[in-house]
């Protein structure tokens, strides 16, 4: 199945929890103004797909309030601290939102409660928000698993980027174990 590339809308929640259909699609991380500035360019179309999903939740006492389920995935490009190489980096989201009138509450009910607490706007930029929230599941220090090529150390050795030599932990394990039967 291909999905159109889109831009998350800036929509209305209230209907859209209405409807109870998920708003979805595939954006790329290019069009992500704040997001990719200052990323290393990569080939390839490198493509967040996010899917959100508005729904009215009665609580037992009050009025029913909106929540919010975003959820998004994607490669961005990085540098690896290791080998300065960039890289795709796999950044997901995925995260409930529950939606108040007014900051006062917001600010007072974000602090008490375990999902974020927004304020309820008509015209609720979803972009903005699933950006923030890749900006804040980035890698704090980005890294291949294993370098592609090996590393120069500061010293100017050359180190294998991926070492055979060294003990497999199940090896270890398994060692461990037959000296020890039952
Ligand atoms: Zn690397």
């Amino acid at each position: 199945m291909t999905v159109e590339h889109s831009l998350p809308p800036v929509l209305d929640l209230r209907p859209v929890a209405h409807r109870a259909e998920p708003v979805k699609g595939q954006t790329p991380v290019g069009r992500f103004v704040r997001l990719s500035e200052g990323l290393p360019e990569l080939s390839g179309d490198l493509l967040v797909t996010w899917r959100a999903h508005a729904e009215w939740r009665a609580p037992l006492a009050g009025e029913p309030a909106l929540w919010l389920h975003v959820q998004a995935h994607g490669a961005v490009p990085q540098i690896c601290q290791r080998c300065l190489h960039p890289f795709a980096a796999e950044v997901a989201v995925d995260r409930w939102f529950r939606f108040v009138a007014d900051e006062a509450t917001a600010a007072q009910e974000d602090d008490e409660s375990e999902e974020d607490v927004l304020v309820l706007e008509p015209r609720f930029d979803l972009q903005a928000l699933i950006e923030d929230e890749l900006l804040m599941a980035l890698p704090l220090v980005p890294m291949h698993e294993v370098c592609p090529t090996p590393v120069k150390t500061t010293a100017g050795v050359l180190e294998e980027a991926a070492p055979d030599d060294k003990p497999h932990p199940f090896a270890a394990l398994a060692a461990l174990k037959k000296g020890h039967p039952g």
